[in-house]
């Protein structure tokens, strides 16, 4: 091993964005000041405990908020106090086992006639949670839907019903000869039953349980036209659908899934954070920004598989409109560092591009940061692997919390997978600019790119490669850790840089952009 440290870069410093303690209800292995301590041992400078917010009391933030004064002034390492946010648990789809029940009865006989669509009111005799509110009743559509309009006595849009429940619903087509069940047989239940003969005999139910589950059969499918199965928003934003074949006994079933995560960096007061959460992944990051903040609000590790963000567009899944507004993304997350986390860079990209106008007047950007939300999992530190540099002024004894925040906040900062780092810098017409600035240029100025590359744990350093709007430019070789090549740029757009370090295996650290306006 030719060392085992992270390396000294004049004017940076090296820190990590999410760690865990085991105090106020949090789930980490050790204690602020035990965090702290290892921390300073893996050569990081400063750390971001992020606890999660929805496992404590309200009166737990200001001993958050002190045991990390403490841990600063004791171990020289800066401890910035920072909270790990839940969203609202969206709807996730599995199959289910087929258990249609042969209605019993009369159907319903009393509807209201509303734009082309017939409509049952119809009280459900228990509290049913749909996206975490509880609901009391429900507007059952003749049209194979159902829906939560806002007041008890609302009629759904017939065009875009939301707050929405669809086991088989065909969009403006004429509810023509059906009959309706309603079940309450079960307590905590609801059963709704449709039956059609034309065009094609169709017979389905959804079932309504309190736990806010639901679930869908299909005696008949009737196969005709593309319907609209599962369920939505009561925005109209977020929802599961199923687009795959409908077949006679078939079940599907909607349950709460995954939750995301969001992280609040240097806060300045706690963010109240219910279980179950109602809000949505863009409405925390809302709160995280508008509440009393000197720092940033960061999406925690994006792909995670139990707890993937889930709010990159709006409306149809990948063909919505992408979400901004997210002060940054951590690229590189626990457990991840080995493997490449193309789909975040993707994201990324997509987001830095779409957000690019008000980047260009000003407004900032989706900042890259690595964190290595180290945890209880196995009980060990995994402090020192994903690390975030950052560019302060003066980083001794204890680099201050307020410039490291603000240094997040602008970009000026490198997301590095195994601690190496890489400078990076843009000169137009004698002016340098650092990651996370906008320059001003000519179409056809030359633009010189340029950078010093530092390994860490004597990691090899096998060169850059330089990303344009989010397409791969051109690879360059490191000599003697430096590295710099000539463009030019002919419209507005961004250069950031991948570095590439191999220690057996090839590990990607990320440069925030540089922003150009032409
Ligand atoms: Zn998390
Ligand atoms: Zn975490």
């Amino acid at each position: 091993m030719v060392g085992t440290t992270l390396p000294a870069v004049a004017g940076h410093c090296a820190g990590d964005i999410h760690v865990h303690c085991n105090q106020f209800g949090d789930d980490g292995h050790d204690s602020i000041a035990e965090q702290a301590v290892e921390a300073r041992k893996r050569g990081l400078r400063w750390i971001v405990i992020t606890a999660h917010a929805q496992r404590m009391r309200a009166d737990d933030w200001a001993g958050l908020v002190a045991g990390c004064a403490r841990a600063t002034a004791r171990e020289g390492v800066t401890v910035i106090p920072g909270l790990e946010v839940s969203t609202r648990r969206e709807y996730a789809r599995r199959p289910a086992t087929f258990a249609y029940r042969a209605p019993a009865g009369a159907p319903l006989t009393s509807w209201v006639e509303c734009g082309g669509g017939r409509y049952h009111h119809a009280p459900l005799g228990f509290s049913f949670p749909f996206y975490a509110a509880p609901r009391t009743s429900v507007c059952i559509s003749a049209s194979g839907f159902l829906s939560f309009p806002p007041a008890a006595s609302a009629i759904p849009s017939p065009a875009a019903p939301r707050g929405l429940i669809a086991p088989l619903w065909y969009h403006g087509e004429p509810a023509a000869d059906v009959a309706v069940w309603v079940d309450r047989q079960v307590p905590g239940e609801l059963r709704i039953t449709w039956i059609r003969d034309t065009p094609r005999r169709q017979a389905f139910q959804a079932r309504l349980v309190h736990t806010g589950d639901v679930y869908f059969y299909y005696q008949a499918v009737g196969r005709f036209g593309t319907p609209t199965v599962g369920v939505l928003d009561d925005r109209g934003e977020y929802g599961a659908s199923y687009s795959g074949t409908l077949a006679d006994g078939m079940g599907l079933k909607f349950y709460a899934g995954a939750d995301s995560h969001y992280l609040a960096l240097g806060p300045r007061a706690f963010l109240p954070n219910p279980d179950p959460e109602r809000r949505t992944g863009p409405e925390i990051a809302d709160a995280v920004r508008g509440c009393p903040h000197s720092g940033i609000g960061i999406v925690a590790h994006p792909f995670l598989q139990a707890y993937p963000w889930q709010y990159w567009t709006t409306g149809a899944g990948d063909a919505g409109a992408t979400v901004c507004g997210v002060g940054g993304i951590e690229l590189v997350s626990g457990g991840l560092a080995t493997r490449a986390p193309r789909r975040s860079l993707l994201r990324w990209d997509a987001l830095l591009r779409s957000d690019l106008p008000r980047t260009l007047g000003g407004g900032g950007f989706a900042v890259g940061v690595a964190g290595s939300d180290d945890h209880d999992v196995l009980n060990v530190s995994t402090l020192g692997n994903n690390v975030t540099w950052v560019q302060v002024p003066s980083p001794s004894p204890a680099p201050a919390a307020a410039a490291i925040l603000a240094a997040l906040r602008a970009g000026r900062c490198f997301a590095s997978s195994d601690g190496s780092m890489t400078t990076f810098t843009a000169e137009v017409a004698g002016t340098r600019y650092p990651a996370g600035s906008v320059a001003a240029v000519a179409p056809g100025q030359p633009v010189a790119l340029a950078g010093t590359a530092h390994s860490a744990h004597g990691h090899d350093i096998m060169g850059v490669t330089v990303i344009g709007d989010g397409a791969p430019l051109a690879t360059l070789a490191s000599r003697g850790g430096s590295w710099s090549c000539q463009t030019t740029v002919n419209g507005d757009g961004y250069f950031r840089v991948v570095l590439i370090a191999h220690d057996g295996a090839a590990r990607h650290s990320y440069s925030n952009p540089i922003f150009f306006r032409t």
